[in-house]
């Protein structure tokens, strides 16, 4: 297969536009979505940053292009403002071969005058975060009629950050008639309500094929009844890996372990069905967004729980139900990556271990306990929660409590996790470092010309 830009039909001052950047070749990613969307298409496409991906939807928004209508023809959205002003970068790169493209970024965090003022003189194409474009479409000075091509960049992010219904907002004030792009380096359920609600027979794009069924390392290790909670810490502490989830067999075990990990200096809470619903969203939250270690579960608990990326699953005890064993352990290791998951199992449990070994058809690999390592070292998560008294109700949106950390003289949009929104609390996940700084900045700041309550969980 040809890969270079030349086979695809583009101008002659594209082409040697891109020759003098030093793109010879194309990616893989640009290489399969550049022939169809040059074609119009709606496009899906799981890509990572470093594929490629920003020369490839930049490439193909600007050949429709017309440099002499004023109006924003393309819009990228971004999850934040570090993002869009890569993407915007990289765009104009590629627009030397035009003349005189304007590209404007809108971020929050920044002020409005002068946004407006840019807007006035007219922008060709504009990248932005989901919650200041809003508020520039609300205020007028922002008119989408004139859109050819809407990029979705990040997709996933962006839906972690809860733009949903901001995005949607956004993209019913373009034209019907467009052509969307979405990129994303995952694919969570948001993304197929999206595509479902606004793309017109989207065509998909993945640069690897991912393997239908994911590498699972399994460890068996005999262990002693009594102390199952000290293999449990040995275990946690040696891999040290995380997200993980802790599978117990009954409510009080899960409270007891939890108890106990949290007394070891280990991250971790316990999720079962005595939990009120809203210290079981607490502990959700807490556990997507990264600021919990360890989630320690019963089986119906954990029923729905969609969490990616899980890196180790322990059973504390096994199921008695092989079946149940291999939905367990089905967390890890998914979507093509490798996992680890480590069954603790005490003599009087060896008829379980044996059913799985039936069901698995093939044998189970036993290690001892004694070869890992427990050096005391506390497991704490990369992120802390913070938790403000204020939500959905209280017209708050994901964006206004980003701008509130990030405006003049704030914190990174990259120091800044996934933000969950209720009806009357929001939480917000920031790097560990810095959550009594962004603590700081909340209670003493507004969010969106108000001050809330705040706490660090
Ligand atoms: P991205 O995945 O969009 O963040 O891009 C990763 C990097 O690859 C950027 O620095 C681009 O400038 C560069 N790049 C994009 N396309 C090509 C290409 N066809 N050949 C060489 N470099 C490229």
């Amino acid at each position: 297969m040809t890969t270079t830009f030349a086979t695809l039909p583009l101008s002659a001052a594209m082409l040697s536009n891109l020759a003098t950047l030093g793109y010879e070749q194309m990616t893989p990613i640009q290489a399969q979505s550049l022939p169809l969307m040059l074609k119009g298409h709606d496009l899906i496409a799981q890509a990572k940053t470093g594929s490629g991906k920003t020369a490839a939807f930049g490439i193909a928004l600007l050949d429709p292009l017309n440099p002499r209508y004023f109006g924003c023809q393309a819009l990228v959205l971004c999850p934040t403002r570090e993002l869009a002003d890569q993407v915007a970068k990289e765009i104009r790169r590629l627009a030397r071969a035009a003349d005189h493209i304007k590209v404007l970024t809108l971020c929050g965090g920044v002020p409005f005058g002068p946004q407006i003022g840019s807007l006035e003189h007219g922008a060709h194409i504009i990248v932005g975060t989901p919650g200041r474009i809003q508020e520039h479409l609300r205020k007028g000075t922002l008119k989408l009629d004139g859109l050819n091509t809407l990029v979705l960049d990040e997709a996933d992010r962006m839906l972690d950050m809860g733009f949903y219904d901001s995005i949607a907002e956004i993209i019913e004030q373009t034209p019907a008639k467009r052509q969307t792009l979405l990129f994303s380096a995952t694919y969570p359920a948001g993304i197929e309500q999206l595509a479902a609600r606004f793309m017109k027979k989207p065509q998909r794009v993945e640069v690897e094929a991912q393997h239908a069924d994911s590498q699972i390392e399994q460890r068996f290790y005999e262990i002693d009844g009594k102390q199952r909670f000290d293999a449990a810490v040995r275990v946690l502490r040696h891999f040290r890996k995380q997200p993980a989830v802790a599978f117990c067999a009954t409510r009080q075990q899960c409270d007891e372990l939890a108890a106990r990990l949290d007394a070891e200096k280990i991250s971790a809470a316990a999720l079962h069905g005595d939990l009120e619903q809203r210290d079981r969203d607490q502990v959700l939250s807490m556990f997507a967004n990264r600021s919990l270690s360890v989630l320690v579960a019963t089986d119906v608990a954990a029923r729905g729980l969609d969490i990616a990326g899980l890196e180790l699953v322990l059973n504390v005890e096994l199921t008695r139900d092989p079946e149940v064993h291999i939905h367990r352990i089905g967390r890890t290791g998914r979507a093509g990556e490798s996992g680890l998951a480590v069954s603790l199992v005490a003599p009087a449990e060896a008829k379980r271990a044996q059913a799985i070994e039936e069901l698995q058809g093939n044998p189970l690999t036993w290690l001892p306990l004694g070869g890992l390592k427990d050096n005391g070292e506390p497991l704490l998560p990369p992120m802390h929660s913070l938790v403000i008294a204020g939500g959905r109700k209280d017209k708050l949106r994901p964006g206004d409590i980003l701008g509130a950390l990030t405006g003049e003289g704030g914190l990174a949009g990259t120091q800044i996790g996934k933000i969950a929104l209720f009806d009357y609390q929001a939480y917000v996940a920031v790097e560990r470092g810095i959550a009594q700084v962004a603590l700081q900045r909340l209670r003493e700041g507004k969010i969106k010309g108000r001050s809330f309550k705040v706490r660090a969980l």
